[in-house]
């Protein structure tokens, strides 16, 4: 399989998910696991040849499945040959220290893939509580419905986020960093962003555009458009406010809360702004490829990358806990095509994002770790770039298991 093929194969294993069944008898029957670790066994990721990382999700009709045949990690498909080889993705060497406060990574930081890391600083958001919440979001919800992983402990502040970046800078030569959270109670505010920029330009200080720790904030914006100037005065490398769906129509009934408090146009007039501070590709609005027809998707495709801002779209995953539960996402096709039109917009209006240089120098996320989404290995793709993680590495690995988190070896 070359890489197109096996982004494609991503494509499949985001949209249908992927079986896990016979993975697990094979742990049990031939690699000496118990029964019953191997059948709570749930990797979060998995590694395609070629840097082509993706999370998994587990379904029973999936059209592939993982095998350990050889002692190899291995997808079939249906037909039960082997489509190309495997290995789960690690879990970082420090994924068992501790913050300042005895606090353990785990409770704090989800990684994805070997670059990204992922902060939800804050499980609250307040549409839930006044019924105005995002459609698919399972936000709020998920701390019922995922106790065992480490979401249940809702709130992580600044201090605690700082550490562990600053145990990570110790590993990796340039780590990136998504923060998120919920909307705040006023909803209209900016609700312990501060605190965070703050605590991060103490403790990885910046004299200038340049050197700020590639830091991705998704948040809402303010009703106080000034408030995008103080979050760059105050350190902050680059910001995402997602429309999640373009057409204005699905935004008002699938993202009811950002329409009432917020409102269309300050969304609009807001990322704008940013751009006039933060400048071109440390702008971000992430929307979600299968709530809304494609033709008006590539339009917000199209109207951000006008402004000089990246898109990132992300296939529609129906969320347990989420009033889209139970939904199923478009098909294979609707997908990859949506994506490939997506990805040529992109380019042709962001030239920027075909160069090594952004990739290794200012984007905050990486893009072959962005293991949720591939728009942006078809970006690198078709820009020919095969400078995986652009150029940044992570020291030492051993595997992980999502459920678990403990370590796992095939033997
Ligand atoms: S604003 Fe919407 S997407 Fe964000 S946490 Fe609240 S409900 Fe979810």
């Amino acid at each position: 399989m070359d890489r197109k093929e096996l982004i494609k194969l991503k494509c499949d294993l985001l949209i249908n998910g992927l079986r896990l069944n016979e993975l697990r008898k094979d742990l049990f029957e031939y690699h000496g696991w118990d029964k019953q670790r191997s059948e709570s066994f749930l990797p979060a990721e998995l590694r395609l040849p070629e840097e082509v990382n993706v999370q998994i999700r587990e379904n029973s009709d999936a059209n592939f499945r993982l095998r350990i045949i050889d002692n190899i990690l291995v997808l079939q498909d249906r037909a039960n040959r082997i489509v190309c080889s495997s290995d789960f993705l690690s879990l970082p060497p420090f994924a068992d220290d501790k913050t300042s406060d005895g606090t353990s990574f785990r409770d704090i930081v989800v990684y994805n893939g070997v670059c990204n890391l992922n902060f939800t600083w804050n499980y609250f958001c307040d549409y839930f509580r006044t019924g105005n919440a995002c459609r698919f979001c399972n936000l709020t919800p998920a701390q019922d419905f995922y106790p065992e992983e480490n979401i249940t402990n809702s709130y992580k502040n600044a201090v605690q986020i700082a550490d562990v970046i600053e145990t990570v800078k110790l590993y990796h030569t340039d780590p990136k960093v998504i923060l998120t959270r919920g909307t705040p109670h006023e909803k209209h505010g900016l609700g312990g962003t501060i605190q965070i920029l703050e605590e991060l330009s103490k403790r990885f200080p910046f004299n200038g555009h340049k050197n700020r720790t590639k830091v991705l904030f998704t948040i809402s914006p303010t009703k106080n458009i000034n408030d995008v100037k103080l979050m760059y005065e105050t350190g902050m490398h680059s910001v995402s406010f997602n429309f999640e769906v373009f057409d204005k129509g699905y935004w008002k009934a699938i993202v009811p809360g950002k329409d009432k408090y917020i409102g269309r146009d300050l969304w609009e007039a807001s990322l704008v702004e940013a751009v006039k501070y933060f400048g071109e590709g440390r702008v971000f609005s992430a929307m979600i490829a299968g709530l809304e027809p494609r033709q008006t998707l590539l339009d917000g495709v199209r109207w951000c990358c006008e402004r000089g801002i990246i898109p990132i779209v992300v296939p529609f995953s129906p969320e347990t806990g989420s009033q889209f539960e139970g939904f199923r996402p478009p098909t294979y096709k609707w997908m990859m095509d949506t994506m490939l039109e997506a990805s040529d917009i992109i380019l042709e209006k962001l030239s920027f994002l075909s160069t090594a240089e952004y990739w290794r120098d200012e984007a905050p996320i990486c893009a072959e770790c962005f293991t949720g989404g591939f728009i942006y290995d078809i970006v690198k793709e078709k820009a020919g770039l095969k400078d995986f993680h652009s150029g940044h590495t992570m020291n030492k690995e051993r595997n992980r298991s999502k459920q678990t988190g403990e370590f796992i070896s095939l033997n």
